[in-house]
């Protein structure tokens, strides 16, 4: 894996190939932005480069390249949310062991903490202590999708590299070369700029498409149709957030074209029946009245206009 193999963030790119190139990294980064852009890459491509051995980096061949690609590189450690939740003061102390130590094959040490905004308080104010004083050979990465979760110390001692969405030109572009179909405006602005999205959606662009089909038939086809055609919401349980997002995407497409206040009353249905959920509430009623209420205020509104 190479800088060249992902797209998206150019400047930031030059930027990294630079200071490692020239050996000018700074001891802590915080890489900042929404999900899915490719912060976790462009960490681990950087950190590549840094512990390589050889002028032109990163070689692919030397002994830190190899282990680096191996996944067994002494020098090089990232650390997770292990249970999806925080990441506990314990493997930050564990980190801190690590650190003291110098490398083993690299001139340098490169930490990288995933999901940083999982850090719990403690955790971070542990760290701090690592940010405050790093070894000269340690380079620690913060990688943050939620800013608003990392602490103003924390914050102050690392350098903040934004990351910006990538443009819906260049995600289909990408989906084309990897020989996914493009994907539809609507889809693009439910990506929003991530290519990680945008990758699950290419997967999915059948289940995708007929979501849009039921909400442009709600206006035309009877309550019973719309139940028996929506098969695919009953039946995704995981996957329903992301497509009751998309939902709202598209009726906030439609609202962009005609101005209907009702559109704004359907977005409002899908943000209760999405708190419904998540309060545990009968999936499939929640479905049952989701569709009901969408067709109600859809064609209400279309018989007193
Ligand atoms: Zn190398």
């Amino acid at each position: 894996m190479d800088f060249k193999d992902l797209i998206g963030n150019n400047k930031i790119k030059d930027y990294l190939i630079n200071s490692a190139s020239n050996n000018q990294m700074l001891h802590s980064y915080m890489f900042s932005g929404r999900e899915g852009i490719g912060k976790k890459l462009f960490a681990k491509i950087f950190a590549k480069m840094i512990l390589c051995l050889s002028e032109d980096k990163p070689c692919n061949t030397c002994k830190s390249c190899i282990s680096f690609e191996g996944e067994n590189h002494p020098d090089f450690m990232q650390i997770n949310a292990d249970d999806g939740k925080s990441i506990k003061i314990e493997q930050i102390r564990l980190m801190q062991e690590k650190v003291v130590e110098k490398p083993i094959i690299s001139n340098k040490k490169v930490y990288i903490i995933n999901d940083a905004e999982l850090l719990t308080k403690e955790a971070q104010n542990c760290l701090l202590k690592t940010l405050e004083e790093p070894p000269e050979y340690v380079i620690i990465i913060l990688i943050v999708s939620n800013e608003s979760k990392i602490l103003n110390t924390v914050k102050s001692r690392c350098v903040k590299i934004e990351f910006e969405k990538i443009p819906d030109e260049e995600i289909n572009n990408y989906l084309e070369k990897q020989g996914i179909s493009k994907l539809s405006n609507v889809m693009l602005k439910q990506c929003d700029g991530s290519l990680k999205m945008a990758l699950n959606i290419g997967e999915k662009t059948e289940e995708y498409n007929t979501l849009e089909k039921i909400i442009n038939n709600m206006e035309k086809e009877n309550i019973a149709a719309i139940w028996n055609n929506a098969e695919i919401l009953y039946k995704s349980q995981d996957e329903i957030f992301d497509y009751l997002d998309y939902i709202n995407v598209i009726l906030y497409n439609k609202l962009l074209k005609i101005n209907k206040i009702s559109y704004v009353n359907c977005i409002e249905k899908v943000e209760k029946i999405k708190k419904n959920l998540l309060a545990n509430a009968n999936y499939n009623m929640c479905i049952d009245n989701l569709l009901l209420e969408l067709w109600e205020e859809l064609n209400e509104k279309h018989n007193r206009s």
